[in-house]
């Protein structure tokens, strides 16, 4: 009787925790927060052994820091996806690899079960992990009404344990909602190598014209905080058309600049924030047409 019940219990765990690994993948940047504590798929947990045995995740508790990369030359594109959306970038990983292109995944929330393997292959593949802090606020809202220490205390460390005890190195954070100031910059500059905030392009300009999107390649590392564009609905949205981005990405290659790109889901469709995997290809084909590099935010100097 009581295996019956263990065996029941078992059953509706795991569709618990099926439920909840579907739910953070279509989070976007609503801010969710997440308390579910799912538990691995069999054929994840193993995928997580393989990443384990082949060293691409650590085992142990403590990790060295991370070392400086070497400084960079040649202009190329930063890659960015934020959020939980673990089942589309997984997914994607086949085209990335494609092209030989490493990105950068910021992740919010718990480094839970499902978060611990998406992670584990997303290195496999020699990707980049970043935080995007535990609850998804805004930083500056939340330095007003509370305090940097809080801030850092609830929404930093407890995060920074979790990818620690899976063996992950985070150099880098995206400021959810993309809401920085230079309070909040120097505070996280103390935690994190670079930071990664969007805007919008200035009134009146074409990307390409709007030089706070650009960073020459050999001064990436005296720029904390680098300002990253929105491509989710490329190409349907005026400000990032193939046009736009493509007048950027040859602006980049010409002058040996660096640019940040972010996006949300990779999705064929969707309600809120998704790039289609078309679209993805479109960008990734143009930049490597014209010599373009691409680098992860761990390879940033
Ligand atoms: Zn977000």
């Amino acid at each position: 009787m009581k295996r019956t019940v263990r065996i029941f219990s078992s059953i509706a765990l795991l569709t618990i925790a099926v439920c909840f690994w579907s739910a953070c993948s279509i989070a976007d940047d609503g801010g969710t927060e997440d308390t579910g504590k799912p538990e691995p798929k069999p054929d994840a947990i193993s995928r997580l052994d393989q990443a384990e045995q082949t060293g691409v995740i650590k085992t142990t508790g403590s990790s060295p820091p991370a070392s400086q990369p070497a400084k960079l030359t040649k202009g190329g594109v930063v890659l960015t996806f934020d959020d939980r959306n673990f089942d589309d970038w997984v997914n994607t990983l086949s085209l990335f690899d494609e092209f030989n292109v490493k990105a950068t995944f910021f992740i919010h929330g718990k480094i839970d079960g499902p978060a611990r393997m998406a992670i584990a292959q997303l290195k496999l593949h020699g990707h980049a992990i970043g935080s995007h802090s535990v609850s998804h606020l805004k930083a500056v809202e939340y330095f007003e009404a509370n305090s940097a220490e809080k801030f850092l205390q609830t929404e930093i460390d407890p995060q920074m344990r979790e990818f620690e005890s899976a063996g992950v190195d985070v150099v880098s954070f995206a400021y959810p909602m993309s809401r920085n100031n230079t309070t909040t910059d120097k505070t996280l500059l103390k935690v994190f190598r670079h930071l990664r905030t969007g805007r919008n392009i200035t009134e009146g300009k074409r990307f390409r014209d709007d030089d706070a999107f650009f960073v020459k390649a050999t001064e990436v590392s005296e720029h904390g905080c680098l300002y990253a564009k929105g491509i989710d609905h490329a190409p349907w949205r005026p400000d990032r058309t193939y046009a736009q981005i493509d007048g950027a990405l040859e602006r980049a290659a010409a002058n040996d600049e660096i640019i940040v790109l972010y996006a949300h889901r990779i999705s064929e469709t969707g309600t809120r924030n998704y790039l289609t995997p078309e679209a993805l290809m479109r960008v990734i084909s143009k930049a490597k047409s014209i010599g373009l590099q691409f680098y992860t935010f761990d390879q940033l100097p």
